[in-house]
This record gives C-alpha cells, structure tokens and sequence, in this order.
C-alpha cells in the first residue's frame, strides 16, 4: 500500500493499542498520513500505561491525549483490568467488537502478536483479531444492539524494533517519508516514555532503514492475515517492488 494521490475524505480507520504510546511510535507516521488525506481516525487504549517504569497513569492520559490531538484523532481508553493485567478473553473481545460495529471502520489496526515482547501487546493482537469476526458475524450474543460490520482489512503493526515478520502475515511497506519530522514531534508528545532509552531514534532507524530498502527514505511496515485484494492492476502502479 504505497502512498497515494487518492482522497481519504470519509474513511474510518480504528486503532487499537495496549498502552499509551504504542500507537504513536507503532504506526503513528501512517496515521498521520491518513489524516493529512482526510481520514477520520480513532484510538482505543486498553489502559493508562499505569504499570509502566516511567510516569503514572494521569501524566500518560495527557500525553496520549496530546498526542491524539495532533493527529486530529479521537482518543478512547476502555475500561479493562489494566496494564500487565490484559487477558484475550471473551469479555474484552465483546468490548473491542463493540467499539468495532459502533465506530464502523474501514481499517482496523492492531500490534503484531509475536511471543517475544510485552504480554499486552501480544493479547491485544489476539483480542483484536477475534473481535473483528465478531463484529462481523451476524449473530454474536452480546452485541445484539449495534449493527454488524465487516471491516475491509485488518492490518498489524510493530511497536517494537525485534519483530521483524510474522508468519503467514503478507508484509505491506508504506512510504512515510513526508511525515517523518510530523512523527518525531507526534512521539515525543511521550515524553514520560522517551527518557531512558532513545525510542524514538530507535524506531526513526528501523524506518529509514525499511525505506532504504524500498527506494524511499522512510518507510513502515504494516501486516494482513492475507493477500489484499487491488481494485485493478492500475492501482499497483501506484505500488514499487523492493529495490535490494
Ligand atoms: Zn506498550
């Protein structure tokens, strides 16, 4: 899914993440240039961070907020057990269909679910993959009160710089060039999270080095379970083979 020319104006794209800042330093320069082209976007946050080595959950509230609003997006924190505390379970699966059939999205986001990284991340992977069924199924007992909805894609980002591929997901590299200094300032709204440890160096590189690879500067990998379907073969010229 390169970058294209083409209008977003009244797409809806819903963003699930298990922390405050995972979004941002996930996938952020993508949905940054899905706001630039008039995407409507919103955040669902499994918690408030507030398990995290570094700030406390009301300074981790403002900042996601802050950043969000950069974005032009939509910030929700569901209510769930909490940071560390994030299980793939039936009921959290209903929240997140529900927040699904009500927000009615074109593209649902989630983080890719390797077994190497934080528990929450990997959960909300499963959890998000199942609700997206089951929005999708006509009958799920408990969500008798929103409509439906099938979503046209589920894509899988990665909030950490080690999970390089996942199998059986097809790997989609998006052009983010043009939005790299827009991101830097979009991570750094994270400021309780960017002391340590140079994170945002950190996922600046694993971006220029994908868009090396790709023939752009900066590029970010997003995943589908399966192959994506092209309206016709024009659109692909939109799209660029690998040049390594
Ligand atoms: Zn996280």
């Amino acid at each position: 899914m390169h970058t294209q020319s083409g209008n977003m104006t009244g797409s809806r794209i819903l963003v699930f993440g298990a922390h405050p800042d995972d979004i941002e330093f996930g996938c952020g320069a993508v949905l940054l240039d899905a706001a630039a082209r008039g995407a409507k976007i919103d955040l669902v946050v499994l918690s408030r961070g507030e398990a995290g080595s570094h700030g406390n959950r009301s300074i981790r509230e403002k900042e996601a907020l802050k950043a969000a609003e950069m974005m032009g997006a939509a910030l929700h924190f569901a209510s769930t057990p909490g940071d560390t505390r994030l299980q793939a379970d039936l009921e959290i699966k209903l929240l997140a269909a529900k927040e699904i059939r009500r927000l009615k999205p074109d593209l649902v986001f989630a983080p890719t679910g390797h077994l190497n990284q934080h528990p929450d991340h990997r959960e909300t992977s499963r959890l998000v993959r199942d609700a997206n069924r089951l929005a999708r199924y006509g009958k799920t007992p408990g969500l008798e009160n929103w409509e439906p909805h099938a979503s046209r894609a589920l894509l899988f980002y990665d909030i950490s710089s080690e999970s390089s591929g996942m199998d059986g997901l097809v790997p989609i590299l998006v052009d983010i060039s043009s939005q790299v200094e827009k991101w830097i300032d979009l991570m750094k709204c994270h400021e309780s999270q960017t002391g340590s440890l140079d994170y945002v160096d950190l996922q600046l590189s694993r971006a220029r080095t994908l868009g090396i690879q790709a023939g752009v500067n900066s590029a970010l990998r997003l995943y589908s379970e399966g192959p994506l379907l092209w309206s016709s073969i024009e659109t692909v010229l939109s799209a660029s083979g690998p040049r390594l």
